[in-house]
């Protein structure tokens, strides 16, 4: 009886395994959400673009709304090229930032935990002028993933050379598939919906406070926290004491 018990129980435990670290795995980024008091919410994404990337913003913006907990709305940006964070919302920049080796990159601060109080993310002309990465695929696909961080969401998938899984936060050298990865898919959906099932006390989103910032170069970055050999995926955390801290997701470019 013991034997089979435990037999059982390994079973079902093995089922678990390979049911987590299947394209189904939780994506949720370390548990990072924006606090609010009502359900869904809606977030600011402040457009600091030249006139060739606003396009790609105004598809990430409506493609993540579909969500059944959060909404965006593509405002005027209070920030420029540097990117500086504004509470309780997003800024979203470009420039050609150098080559410094990222195409892309996405940053929270957190205040006390786990709770979003700012989001920026930056693309590099430097890399996106270039013919590997100046396509409409590339360029919706970077932008649809850079923004679904600042929700929250981790990576599906880190290996590019594996076939797509559908979605933008799947890397992968081929953009445009079959199948394309410049849209979220309906597990990104789900995820965001898990993520946001609670409400919080008091809010983050639109709210007004200093918030900490961390610049475009590695140096400011902080800790590296996670590391893909795969991918070269990269996540660094700076710590600001009193429980102010910025995290940064960095696309490396290849
Ligand atoms: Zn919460
Ligand atoms: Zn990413």
């Amino acid at each position: 009886m013991r034997m089979k018990l435990l037999a059982a129980a390994l079973t079902a435990a093995a089922a678990t395994l390979t049911f987590t670290t299947s394209a189904q795995a939780s994506h949720s980024w370390g548990g990072y959400h924006w606090a609010r008091t009502s359900s869904p919410f809606t977030l600011k994404l402040g457009d600091n673009l030249s006139s060739g990337w606003k396009s790609y913003l105004s598809t990430a913006s409506s493609d993540w709304s579909s969500s059944a907990v959060l909404d965006t709305t593509v405002v005027t940006g209070q920030s420029n090229s540097a990117c500086r964070a504004t509470s309780g919302r997003v800024e979203v920049c470009n420039s050609t930032y150098g080559s410094n080796g990222w195409l892309g990159l996405a940053s929270i601060s957190l205040s006390g935990g786990t709770h979003i109080s700012s989001g920026t993310v930056q693309v590099n002309d430097t890399y996106f002028n270039t013919s590997t990465y100046n396509t409409a695929a590339y360029r919706t696909m970077v932008m649809c993933q850079e923004v679904g961080h600042t929700f929250g969401l981790d990576h599906q998938d880190t290996n590019q050379t594996n076939a797509n899984l559908g979605t933008c936060m799947d890397y992968t050298n081929n953009p445009s598939g079959p199948p394309s990865n410049l849209h979220p898919n309906s597990h990104d959906y789900s995820q965001l919906s898990s993520i946001y099932s609670h409400l919080d006390s008091t809010g983050t989103v639109g709210l007004t406070k200093a918030v900490p910032a961390v610049g475009n170069s590695k140096a400011s970055w902080g800790k590296r926290m996670e590391h893909s050999d795969e991918s070269g995926v990269d996540t660094y955390v700076r710590d600001f004491g009193k429980g102010e801290k910025v995290i940064t997701f960095v696309y490396w470019a290849n």
